[in-house]
């Protein structure tokens, strides 16, 4: 099986902070893993490595069997100048807790813009193109909205279809319906488990454990920098095995 993403000691410091030391972690192309610990134990930093968004001190990362952020030459690694590294975050979407759409654009030119700046499409591909992925997230009549017309759900829906817009492999999701009122949080999950049906690769931080049960084929703990236990989500959620992993859980469950 083809590892769609595949970290190895992976180390990362800010300052004097190690806050990832030593991540091993291997995913499938068409796996749904779901990313849990607490706050501050690194899940986040871990999810921008992936992207390149932060450089890494130690270890490596490929994505779809490309070194992330790196080239090897000659039995070195170095750093890509950031017009590689931007072509290369083209196969990564990201959704963060927080949307970060254009506000004076709409959620059509928000999902247009990137396929037509980065990528070079014409207008109207990246037009059409735009308006099946919002029909895809339940948004087909809201094409002309603008963000400060539409809910946080449906904002976070848009934000969804604007990382699909770039055609990723693999997608990335930090506390996606964390900054959502609870009635909301169940339209953008279930835009999640289409696109994880549709066999999207995907690696999702959540606190959303009936999710993780339901959709994802693996659950990974993490506290202070380091994996602390995986398996299928009913072993990891129905039956801990580590004292932390106990203790996190009877927090959120
Ligand atoms: P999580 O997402 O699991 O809550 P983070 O990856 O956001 O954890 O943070 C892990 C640790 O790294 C925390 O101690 C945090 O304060 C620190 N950290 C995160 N980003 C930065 C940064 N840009 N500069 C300095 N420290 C950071
Ligand atoms: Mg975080």
């Amino acid at each position: 099986m083809t590892a769609m993403v595949e970290a190895r000691r992976v180390r990362k410091s800010y300052g004097d902070n190690e806050v990832l030391k030593g991540i091993d972690l291997s995913v499938a192309a068409g796996e749904v893993v779901s990313l849990l610990g607490p706050s501050g134990s690194g899940k986040s930093t871990f999810l921008r490595c992936i992207n390149h968004l932060e450089s890494i001190d130690g270890g490596e990362i490929s994505v779809n069997g490309q070194l992330v952020g790196y080239r090897r030459h000659g039995g070195k690694k170095y750093e890509l100048r950031p017009r590689e590294v931007a072509a290369a975050r083209r196969d990564v979407g990201m959704v963060f807790q927080r949307f970060n759409l254009f506000p004076h654009r709409t959620a059509l030119e928000n999902v247009m813009e990137a396929p037509i700046y980065v990528k070079g499409e014409s207008r109207e591909g990246a037009r059409s193109y735009a308006l099946e992925l919002l029909d895809r997230v339940g948004l087909a009549e809201r094409a002309a909205a603008y963000p400060g017309e539409l809910s946080g759900g449906q904002q976070q829906r848009v934000a969804i279809a604007r990382a699909l817009a770039m055609k990723p492999r693999l997608m990335l999701f930090d506390e996606p319906t964390s900054a959502l009122d609870p009635e909301l949080v169940g339209e953008v999950l279930d835009v999640m488990k289409n696109l994880a049906a549709d066999g999207m690769t995907m690696i999702v931080v959540t606190h959303e454990i009936g999710f993780a049960r339901e959709v994802c084929d693996r659950a990974i703990f993490m506290d202070d920098g380091v994996i602390v236990e995986q398996g299928s989500p009913g072993e990891v959620f129905g039956n801990p095995q580590h004292r932390r992993t106990q203790a996190f859980l009877s927090k959120v469950l």
